[in-house]
């Protein structure tokens, strides 16, 4: 028998509209996301498009004008409460005044948790930064500013991990070889995962399904379910499904692009 799944993301029908003075901007209009407890779900989508109001959203920092936001049942005021969210922004946004330790050790401090320095020791060594426990952050490449970044979103054991283009702001080379570490790091610590890239073949390779996003209104215009077995390896993204997945996502992105510039051209051409 197949055991039930508990369910992971829950948002159903989510809207917001910023208002900046007169003007209002309608960023999200009416967004569904739904995902199963332990899952990797990438929303993948043009710049704009309201991903990280989304994942702004589920970690509390931002209120949706309506629709529902939930993970394994909580609200983000909940999962805030309760620490079940560890957070991971584009920018790693550290401490340069405290060491790669101490930066790590941050969010156990916010929630005066008292934790082995072993946890510490554990997730240094986990994200492959041994031997630099003591460097401060401008002593660091921007890759393992992300490494920190990551290990200091585990330190709290979190049952939900949201992530915001972890890697964006890195070369190439380095953004491949963090997925892998990060692929490594969610197998050893599973945890219901949001992911918002720009990376299509990042998105293949890290998740269980892939919503994507339309330009505006923010909304989510397909979700695509990757078929694909774990553990997957750099081999995989030499298959042709890896590539099958990667074309189905680009037609859809594009797509959508390919509107927005019809739209543009039909409003500005000749009447
Ligand atoms: P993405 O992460 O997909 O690039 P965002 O979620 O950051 O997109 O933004 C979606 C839209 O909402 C954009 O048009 C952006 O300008 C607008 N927006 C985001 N945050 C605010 C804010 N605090 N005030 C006003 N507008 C905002
Ligand atoms: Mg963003």
């Amino acid at each position: 028998m197949v055991p039930p799944t508990a369910p992971g993301i829950h948002l159903e029908n989510l809207t917001k509209t910023f208002r900046a003075g007169r003007r209002e901007v309608r960023a999200l209009d009416g967004v569904r996301i739904h995902s199963r407890e332990g899952e990797f779900v990438s929303l993948l989508g043009p710049s704009g498009c309201g991903k990280s109001t989304v994942l702004r959203i589920l970690a509390g920092l931002e209120s949706q004008s309506s629709g529902e936001a939930l993970v394994h049942g909580e609200t983000p005021a909940e999962m805030r409460k309760h620490h079940h969210l560890g957070i991971a922004f584009q920018d790693s946004a550290l401490l340069p005044w405290r060491s790669v330790r101490s930066n790590i050790r941050l969010p156990l401090e916010i929630a005066r948790r008292r934790e082995d320095d072993s946890l510490i020791q554990g997730l240094v060594d986990l994200v492959g930064l041994t031997g630099f426990e003591d460097a401060r952050p401008g002593q660091l490449s921007g890759g393992m500013r992300q490494r920190v970044a990551i290990a200091r979103a585990l330190v709290v054991k979190p049952r939900i991990l949201l992530l915001d283009e972890p890697f964006g702001a890195l070369d190439d080379m380095t953004r491949q070889n963090l997925n892998h570490e990060l692929l490594r790091i969610w197998t050893e610590r599973p945890a219901t995962t949001l992911m918002v890239t720009h990376g299509i073949a990042e998105a293949v390779f890290l998740s269980d399904t892939v919503a994507v996003m339309s330009a505006r209104p923010g909304r989510v215009q397909e979700v695509v379910r990757i078929g694909l077995p774990r553990p997957r390896t750099a081999e995989l993204t030499r298959t042709p499904e890896f590539h099958g997945y990667v074309d189905r996502l680009s037609a859809l992105l594009f797509q959508d692009w390919g509107d927005a510039a019809r739209a543009v051209a039909g409003a500005g051409g000749p009447r």
